[in-house]
């Protein structure tokens, strides 16, 4: 099942049509998307016995029109991000790897969605394409074997940097630099794990005005999504809307030779295998 929030409102997307889920439901679900994700499994399975009538059947390109996508979850208790996640972007970024994740936070008030534009506040702004997993229930200490079963779904997101700021203070400051507006777009919906398959063999990338900068595969992380569940219900309690942000591939900007930095007027497309893709404007 596939899950966003169409102009505020909780919206089954399928390869047909849209489905309103409060309104297919006669009310039986919220309109609000955190709501439905806290009882995605009934809402599943809702909607695999009631077969609700798709509301507007389109092709696919006119499935939005004019309409905003909304963050697929919109007032998550926890944000958590990882950074030096993946093989590759250690190597360029001359760090050894982590014995441990290393954890840090993205504060709430930069999550938009998924096509929103990216107000870029300096000329060292740089994109980070990243598998976001949305927690769906109430767990602590959770083994590997179960760590998944606490995941509502998965999405694709951008963890927009401010490098100066990221780097000023000694230690470096990574949560501040990395919640200016909107530098935390997600979407464009929420793909639940049974329609994904391996979630740790994923093809994941990012282009910036059609330029291919970031190529990777999920297969490449330090810690997979089950190892980071686990770490992080090991410490805090997880909540239903937790957002995992779980670390980029190489070929971030600040690692090239000129580095690139966004500027305004480019197009960052940001795509996972399966989970579809977000596209931001800097403006
Ligand atoms: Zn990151």
């Amino acid at each position: 099942m596939r899950l966003a929030n169409l102009e505020g409102r909780a919206t089954i997307v399928t390869d047909d049509g849209l489905i309103d889920v409060a309104t297919s439901s006669q009310g039986a679900f919220s309109t609000s998307v955190d709501k439905c994700i806290s009882q995605l499994a009934l809402l599943q399975r809702w909607y695999e016995s009631a077969q609700p009538a798709i509301g507007e059947a389109t092709t696919p390109a006119e499935l939005f029109g004019d309409r905003r996508l909304g963050p697929v979850v919109t007032n998550p208790q926890q944000i958590f991000a990882i950074g030096v996640n993946y093989r590759s972007h250690a190597e360029e970024m001359n760090r050894t790897l982590p014995e441990e994740p290393m954890v840090f936070t993205k504060f709430v008030s930069a999550l938009c969605g998924p096509n929103d534009e990216l107000p870029v506040p300096s000329d060292t702004t740089d994109f980070e394409v990243e598998l976001v997993a949305i927690i769906g229930a109430t767990a602590r200490n959770l083994s590997e074997e179960l760590a998944l079963t606490a995941v509502a779904g998965y999405c694709v997101g951008q963890d927009f940097s401010e490098r100066t700021l990221q780097m000023k203070g000694s230690p470096s400051q990574f949560s501040l630099a990395k919640s200016f507006r909107h530098f935390m777009p997600i979407g464009p919906w929420l793909t639940t794990p049974d329609e994904l398959g391996d979630v740790n063999k994923l093809s994941i990338g990012c282009r910036v005005n059609d330029i291919q900068y970031q190529a990777s595969n999920t297969d490449d992380m330090v810690f997979g999504v089950a190892q980071l569940v686990t770490y992080l219900s090991n410490v805090v309690e997880l909540r239903p809307g937790d957002v995992i942000f779980t670390g980029s591939p190489h070929g971030v900007g600040v690692a090239r030779r000129p580095p690139i930095f966004l500027k305004p007027g480019d197009r960052v497309v940001s795509e996972i295998e399966g989970l579809g893709r977000i596209e931001n404007q800097a403006v």
